[in-house]
């Protein structure tokens, strides 16, 4: 089996709060497709496409870019993102087809923004997929299939497995329920929203704590945290989530690297 290695790249690991050092929610996956390498977007927080700046990837050769769901932290740059890609003065002007999935309510966000921005946003210089996920997709180097997690009504998280065999799995916004825990079942590396504290604790977002027991439960073989409130001051959140999980624990920064 060849041993192509998969980079995953946390670009976004804050929430809507501006925040020093963490931009919105985003990840990056570049899959190593025999020679040509495919690379998925998961969010597109406030900062996405500086922090791909800053990684020096070119923004116009995204291959997919899949939402979570709809709330503003994860689709800030959505609008900024269609209207670069329609600039020409810079030689960079998007050419290969773009697909962009998201669960239910992703066209109606989608006409919407188009009401506003009108052409502004169109995609006369390439091909435009928008669809709501409603199966597994294949792309050349991956699976990617998706449950229901507890947010808001749409709220999807995802799973991507690699020719490999590995699995990364990405939570989006989620409280505790078994479709995250079902999702991250054996994953090689699950990243998991830790939104609040426990003292702040809120029904549709995560804890340390309560992060430990899904990847406990779920029995990962890695766990990073990430969309952090500014509200972890002096609170270890290693200590909290280890209490409950004793395979790796990573506090995700902008701009770690993974690979699986
Ligand atoms: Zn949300
Ligand atoms: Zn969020």
């Amino acid at each position: 089996m060849s041993e192509l290695k998969t980079e995953i790249y946390l670009l976004g690991t804050g929430c809507a709060i501006p925040q020093k050092k963490r931009a919105g929610p985003a990840v990056l996956l570049i899959a190593d497709s025999t020679g040509s390498k495919e690379i998925i977007l998961f969010d597109l927080g406030r900062g996405t496409l500086d922090k791909l700046a800053n990684l020096d990837i070119d923004f116009t050769l995204l291959d997919y870019l899949l939402f979570t769901h709809y709330h503003p932290d994860h689709t800030a740059e959505l609008v900024n993102l269609l209207f670069a890609y329609r600039d020409t003065r810079f030689g960079r002007k998007r050419e290969k087809e773009f697909f962009i999935y998201g669960p239910k309510g992703l066209l109606n966000f989608y006409n919407n923004l188009c009401k506003v921005y009108n052409s502004k946003i169109n995609a006369d210089n390439y091909t435009l997929f928008i669809k709501e996920i409603e199966k597994e997709i294949f792309t050349s180097s991956t699976k990617i299939s998706f449950q229901p997690v507890e947010h808001t009504e749409e709220s999807i998280g995802y799973r991507v497995t690699l020719k490999n065999g590995k699995a990364f799995v990405y939570s989006g916004d989620t409280g505790y329920s078994r479709g995250i825990v079902n999702l991250a079942n054996n994953a090689d590396l699950l990243l998991l929203e830790c939104a609040f504290p426990e003292e702040y604790k809120k029904e549709d977002h995560l804890t340390p704590s309560l992060a430990g027991q899904i990847a406990a439960e779920a029995k990962v073989k890695k766990l990073v945290l990430t969309h952090f409130y500014p509200l972890f001051q002096g609170i270890n959140i290693y200590d909290r989530c280890r209490k409950y999980y004793s395979g790796e624990i990573v506090i995700g920064e902008d701009l770690m690297r993974f690979t699986i």
